[in-house]
């Protein structure tokens, strides 16, 4: 069964093609296109301005990438949410015409449990995990319990993704600083104090992120600032992620988001694992950023398991949690 994806949650438009055969997912086309503000943060109206410009092609691109025709497609699925309304409801309107144009079922699917199953479907030994997903606007430790994909823990104010592109923002860095900041950190191994942020499973990153900007307004050197900005959140992220195993007793973890690709983040995660006997995975970077396979595949495992959507069911939903979603094809 081929499904075509489309992730559309917030700065990029993504089109992915899938081919599921039981439990097992083979990737034929992953294409994205990721809007880059001039200056400032995202622009929720200007974002979806910019998938509108490029998803026809994109879509067109995707098909000849997988040689797929378009009526070869058996299924289209897209991110109903959360994310920001105009780039949902960009995402949501193109599903919505193709599946009527080519009168083949669509599905709406949570973005952040495709994260987590499309480590399951390419990475088959990766059975259980419990979740790091880290990316931009969302930082959350998931586990599947009793029928649901349960938050155990997760930001309490902004993303971890988001704390980095804004200390790089107020040193006028592009966006997304996360790359850069990773480059600088390495230069260093001088730790500046910066406050922790752990209350149970859950995390903080304001208060270490207006302390890494006073840090460079008071001149300190921006390697040290850099390092031990990642030092320090990515340890708190260590921490909720092992507290969430000890507590579900799940031996294995998956990173997901765009943080992921993060070699000092992977590293720490899978330092813990080993200390903990349990296993570490990370799936390839085009499929832990945002992207559409992932969205292709939840599609695709949600029909299989008999969920079925009519166009008044793929209403977009901003505030789409986790744990909303009644995991049917899990036991
Ligand atoms: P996502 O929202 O999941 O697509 O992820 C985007 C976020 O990932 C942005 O906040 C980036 O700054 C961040 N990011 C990308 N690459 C890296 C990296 N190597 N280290 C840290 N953060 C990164
Ligand atoms: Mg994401």
């Amino acid at each position: 069964m081929i499904t075509l994806g489309i992730e559309g949650t917030a700065h990029s438009i993504g089109i992915g093609i899938v081919k599921g055969r039981n439990d097992s997912c083979s990737v034929l086309s992953n294409m994205i296109r990721t809007y880059r503000p001039e200056k400032g943060g995202i622009h929720p109206r200007e974002a979806a301005n910019h998938h509108v410009t490029y998803i026809a092609e994109l879509i067109k691109e995707a098909l000849q990438q997988a040689h797929i025709p378009a009526q070869d497609v058996d299924l289209i699925s897209f991110s109903q949410g959360p994310g920001l309304g105009p780039c949902l409801r960009t995402a949501a309107t193109a599903a919505r015409a193709l599946s009527l144009k080519l009168h083949k079922p669509i599905i709406g699917v949570n973005h952040c449990v495709a994260h987590l199953e499309i480590g399951r479907g390419v990475l088959p030994e990766c059975t259980d995990p419990v979740l790091l997903y880290t990316s931009g606007a969302n930082t959350q430790v998931i586990a599947f319990a009793e029928g649901k994909y349960r938050v155990f823990g997760e930001t309490l104010d902004i993303g971890i993704g988001n704390c980095l592109d804004k200390f790089g923002r107020s040193l006028q860095m592009p966006f997304p600083s996360g790359p850069r900041i990773e480059q600088l950190a390495k230069k260093s191994t001088n730790y500046l104090e910066l406050p922790y942020s752990v209350k149970g499973m859950d995390i903080a990153f304001s208060g270490l992120l207006t302390a890494a900007i006073h840090y460079h307004k008071n001149n300190k050197p921006l390697g040290d600032i850099c390092y031990s900005l990642q030092e320090t959140a990515f340890a708190a992220l260590t921490e909720i992620t092992e507290r969430a195993m000890a507590h579900t007793e799940k031996q294995q973890v998956l990173l997901g988001g765009g943080v992921a690709a993060n070699q000092r983040l992977r590293d720490m995660v899978s330092i813990m694992a080993n200390e903990r006997g349990a296993r570490f995975f990370v799936p390839e970077k085009s499929l832990c950023v945002d992207n559409g396979a992932m969205i292709a595949w939840l599609g695709y495992i949600m029909y299989q398991s008999g969920v079925r959507m009519e166009i008044d069911d793929t209403i977009i939903n901003q505030r789409f949690r986790t744990d909303q979603v009644e995991v049917i094809w899990r036991d």
